[in-house]
């Protein structure tokens, strides 16, 4: 059961994605979560190195969509300030927030070429492998959370292990 729901590139931070790599695997769109990927928990602004990061793939070609079960507002502030489209209340690990932002970026036809980004392995990871796309996690950017969060975060440690271990054998 695990296998199915193993992230396809495990990474510390967004910043540590290699996007030529990516366009090696044939990768053109990026989902992106919002909360503890791009903007630390709890802050409001998003720090310039991932404003960087986020243009520099923009120039190399990749199309964005950022989908967060976040509330309208915070969400709809992120999305103005990066001029970047956003899913709220996107309900991960359910496949609705997903569907609507494959849609908007090529209308659900090229998820072969689409990968998303997320620290959760809860939400991210198990929504985005349902609809069998590649999926990068990264490390969460702060760790004070809900207190729901927290107790999967135990989870995801087991989990994490778990992968590490398949790997080296
Ligand atoms: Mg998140």
């Amino acid at each position: 059961m695990l296998k199915k729901f193993k992230p396809d590139m495990i990474c510390k931070s967004i910043l540590d994605i290699d996007l030529e790599t990516l366009i090696k695997k044939g990768i053109n769109y990026l989902i992106i979560d919002i909360d503890n990927t791009i903007v630390a928990w709890g802050e409001f602004e998003v720090r310039d190195e991932i404003i960087e990061w986020l243009e520099k793939a923009q120039k190399m070609g990749f199309k964005i969509c950022l989908v967060s079960n976040n509330q309208k507002d915070r969400v709809k502030k992120i999305e103005s300030m990066l001029g970047i489209p956003a899913i709220y209340n996107a309900k991960k690990p359910l496949k609705s927030g997903f569907l609507k932002a494959s849609q908007l970026l090529h209308q659900g036809k090229k998820n072969h070429q689409t990968a998303v980004i997320g620290d959760q392995f809860f939400t991210d990871v198990i929504g985005a492998k349902r609809l069998k796309l590649f999926v990068i996690l990264v490390r969460p950017m702060k760790e004070k959370e809900f207190f729901v969060t927290r107790i999967n975060r135990i989870f995801e440690k087991k989990i994490l292990k778990y992968y590490e271990k398949d790997e080296r054998e």
